[in-house]
């Protein structure tokens, strides 16, 4: 048999993701492993790469708790296993199936990545929304009842023992009728006994003012059922929320002190990420040609956008190639089209055919982002999928959260030692999450690794060009195997499924 792929990372400044200073230092890679670290170029010298990483800070491999990759959208990680926008950013390993979850049962897809080798590793938690479907299927009813129930319990802990770290909810707007706590609860009850994740994108972000209220939620499914709590891309949305950080995190404060866990990811961008009709609200009718209606219409996408902070904050996001109104604030589209930037949406929606549009509704407020941040309680995600270029408007989260972190928020802006912001992206995410050997820089460790450059890491995309790749991410190493040298893609695929073990 021959020996394991030995590659020495030498000279870099290792930052290890336990949240410790900075240390000048060697890493020995053999196989899948971290061989060594510490002072070994004078000891070592039988390797098959040397890479020299003077200069350049070596820490684990991100991981980002929060990514949609296992969905359907442009094929996903199987389909595409090259996955460039997220390793280019140095994620290595993806928490996959979120908001509800489009995935079920988890086995197939984790199969499937093990098969596909993609260039990261995927890991899933479990979906609430298609198990409440399926257990009241099964129970025969319409609306949840204690049966029900007692059969979802069965179908999450059938996914932890598949392998999923925990189950994922998405209370706001999933069914018509409104999903109760308790039902959640007993949701969170099928993994808490694993130490899972109950993750939540919850019910209200602050569109109508109820958000303090959903993140207790969250706090109260975790203290009652033991799982570890966790709300999906924090954030106060829109400007009558702006400033209001103390009350949320309070919330967090009071579940550390009653011994509840309860935690965030967050992206750092002030737009989120819709459907363009979602402006119409309810008014999303064929019946809207109506005049009556459509002033109607109009006026609940004025109300929309007031609540965003003017018709400038909400920017479009077309699906079709070369559309004039890519990349264009609603205002500017409603100059293009000779209308009001209300009466923008209802004319586009009435079209045959009726353009293909997202848009990014910039409803957060930066100093809000940055307190949110530097919390204890919050970890850096993405909320990404997989991206193919060319394929349309992207939200630039999809390929630069984190040398963005890295570039604009540690180096430019000093809001927290570099050290601290890797660890929010490395071994805060593996101990919320219950993901073993991955996310510290440790011997024995899987090697999953990155080495970037300092002075020069930064994100590049923007709302009107959300597909450039960001700088001075230089090695990528996924279990061992480079995916990523000299800031370009290898793309060989070390990447696996992980399981809950
Ligand atoms: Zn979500």
């Amino acid at each position: 048999m021959s020996r394991a792929i030995r590659i020495l990372i030498r000279g870099g400044t290792v930052v290890d993701g336990s949240g410790c200073a900075p240390v000048v230092a060697d890493i020995l890679v053999e196989g899948d492993r971290i061989a060594d670290v510490g002072q070994l170029a004078g000891s070592v010298t039988d390797v098959d790469t040397a890479i020299d990483a003077t200069g350049l800070v070596v820490c684990p491999g991100f991981i980002d708790p929060h990514n949609h990759a296992d969905s359907e959208i442009e094929g996903g990680i199987l389909k595409h296993p090259l996955a460039d926008n997220l390793v280019r950013q140095g994620i290595t390993t993806l928490v996959c199936n979120q908001c509800g979850g489009s995935t079920y049962p988890v086995a197939p897809l984790l199969d499937g990545v093990d098969a596909a080798r993609p260039v990261t590793n995927v890991a899933m938690l479990a979906s609430h929304s298609h198990t409440r479907w399926r257990a009241m299927k099964q129970a025969g009813v319409t609306t949840p009842c204690l049966e029900a129930w007692a059969i979802m319990r069965d179908l999450i802990r059938d996914e932890m023992e598949a392998g999923a770290f925990g189950v994922t909810s998405c209370p706001l707007g999933a069914t018509q009728e409104r999903i109760p706590t308790a039902e959640l609860v007993e949701a969170a009850r099928a993994v808490g006994p694993y130490g899972g994740v109950y993750a939540s994108h919850i019910r209200d972000e602050g569109e109508t003012g109820r958000h303090l209220e959903a993140i207790e939620e969250v706090r109260t499914i975790a203290r009652e059922s033991g799982a570890h709590g966790h709300v999906s891309h924090l954030k106060l949305w829109g400007h009558f929320n702006w400033g209001k950080t103390e009350p949320v995190l309070t919330i967090f404060d009071r579940a550390k002190a009653e011994g509840t866990v309860l935690a965030a990811d967050q992206y750092p961008y002030i737009g989120g990420y819709r459907g363009f009709y979602s402006l119409l609200w309810d008014h999303q009718t064929p019946e809207i040609a109506d005049p009556a209606r459509r002033r109607a219409a109009e006026a609940e996408v004025r109300r929309q956008l007031d609540l965003l902070g003017g018709p400038d904050r909400l920017i479009i996001s077309s699906h079709e190639i070369g559309d004039p109104l890519d990349g264009k604030t609603i205002g500017e589209a409603g100059s293009i089209l000779g209308l009001a930037p209300e009466a923008v949406v209802p004319e586009l929606y009435l079209r045959k055919p009726q353009p293909r549009l997202s848009a990014f509704f910039l409803a957060m407020q930066e100093e809000d982002v940055r307190v949110f941040m530097t919390s204890e309680y919050t970890m850096a995600g993405t909320d990404s999928h997989v991206r193919v270029p060319g394929s349309g408007a992207s939200h630039p989260r999809n390929i630069g959260v984190y040398p963005r972190l890295l570039g604009r928020y540690v180096r430019e802006a000093k809001i927290m030692p570099l050290e601290r912001m890797i660890q929010r992206m490395t071994a805060r995410v593996a101990d919320q999450f219950g993901i073993k050997q991955r996310g510290r820089l440790e011997k024995g460790y899987f090697a999953d690794i990155v080495v970037f450059n300092p002075a020069t890491v930064i994100d590049r995309s923007t709302w009107q060009d959300g597909y450039r790749y960001p700088d001075g991410i230089v090695w990528v190493l996924v279990n061992g195997g480079i995916e990523v040298a000299g800031e370009k893609l290898v793309g060989k695929g070390y990447g696996c499924a992980i399981r809950r073990r």
